[in-house]
This record gives structure tokens, sequence and C-alpha cells, in this order.
């Protein structure tokens, strides 16, 4: 689904445009040309993030904030007019969470808006305990695995080591890390049994995909990491 972006600025030629830019890239837009009723539509529906201009009539944009912030945290990127720092300041402390300046170059504001809805994304499924390693999703409450949007079946002891790797990422971990945690100390059986298990799991979260996720080690161990962040 598109996310939903409010505009909120006066001049009408500026809103148009960032309403046909924002359209192209393929949001569903929404424009308001005054701060008070950008207000009543926040209240209203249901938006994803907001562009407020500063210089508005009858309502300015840092007064929107303040207000908005009262009810939402929708995500707010402040538009400010002149390359003014207290104005900057003033907007960051009433809850906006990125300002740009005009006149700015559109490829700016999209690279803005995509990486704040990113951002919040990345919370909101945090707090639905949800790991994230490039585009490797784990929801450990419903022990979901999902890669690039397809659904991964893994068995349990998959599942375990593939969380505790996500929640050690970056950090490599040894065989006897791996065995202690995901088979206890009191295993008896092979000590191969991480690299068996850790070709299950590639063999169904990396090797369809062209980025590899998890690296060997040599002589130490495993780590799973994202190269490309
Ligand atoms: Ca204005």
């Amino acid at each position: 689904m598109s996310s939903r972006i409010l505009i909120v600025e006066d001049e009408v030629q500026l809103a148009r445009l960032m309403e046909l830019e924002l359209d192209h890239e393929g949001y569903a837009v929404k424009v308001s040309h005054n701060g008070r009723e950008a207000l009543e539509l926040l209240k209203e529906e249901e938006f994803d993030l907001v562009l407020l201009d500063i210089m508005l009539p009858e309502m300015d944009g840092i007064e929107v904030c303040g207000r908005l912030r009262k009810f939402s945290d929708i995500p707010v990127i402040m538009v400010t007019a002149k390359d003014a720092v207290p104005e900057k300041v003033e907007a960051l402390d009433t809850g906006a969470d990125d300002y740009i300046t005009k006149p700015f170059a559109i490829e700016e504001l999209l690279a803005r808006i995509r990486a704040l809805l990113r951002r919040k994304e990345r919370e909101k499924r945090e707090d639905n305990n949800v790991l994230l390693i490039a585009d490797l999703e784990i929801d450990t409450d419903k022990y979901k695995v999902k890669r690039a949007d397809q659904e991964v079946e893994l068995t349990k002891k998959e599942f375990d080591l593939l969380v505790y790797l996500v929640e050690n990422q970056g950090i490599v971990l040894s065989r006897e890390d791996i065995l202690s945690n995901i088979w206890g100390y009191d295993y008896l059986g092979e000590t191969n049994i991480v690299d068996v298990y850790i070709r299950y799991l590639r063999s169904k979260i990396d090797d369809p995909f062209e980025q590899k996720l998890i690296k060997t080690v040599r002589g130490v161990g495993y780590v799973i990491r994202d190269d490309q962040e």
C-alpha cells in the first residue's frame, strides 16, 4: 500500500509541484494551504508523513507541529524558507523529525522522505518483536521468517539458530558459542552439528538470494552481517 503524505504549503505553485512529484513516486498525496486546516485534516485522516512549511497563514508550522505532537507521532519534515538556524532548532525542538531548506532539489526531498519512512517502519517492527537484517525479517512472536517479502519455512532449531545469529549480528560466534546456546551445554552429539545446521539455514535464507548474509569465519565460526549497510 502506498504511503499517504500530507503537504502543507501555502505557495500554491510549489505545493502543486511537490504534489506532482510525490504522486509520480507512487505516494498518495493530499495538499493543504493553511496551518489550521492542516491540523484538522491530521485529526480526521490517517497519514504516514507530513511535509510542513513553517510560514503558513492562520497557524504557522511550528505551532501546527507542537499541537500535532499532543495527539500523534506521525513523521514530520519541516520546510524552512531560508537557512535560518534558530528556526530549524525550534522545528526539531517542537518534535519535527527532519527539516529541509527552500529552495531544495526534489531528489533530496524524496530521499529524506524515504529515509524517514524507512526509519519509522523499522521502529514499528522493532516494537512488534521483529528482528531485521537487510531484507530478512524474523517475527519472534509469530515464529515467521521472511526474506525479500517471501516467507521461508524453518524448523524450530533452524529458527533458534537464525534468531541467535541475528540478535548478535556483526559479532563472530564460535561453534562452541552456538552449540551451547542452541543445543545446550550438555549436548553430547556430533560437534559438526553446527556446520550441518548452518548449511540447512543457508540453503533456505541465503542460497536463493544474491546477497549472502551468513559468513564463515575460518577457524572461528560464523557471523551474520549485512555488508551493504
Ligand atoms: Ca509558506
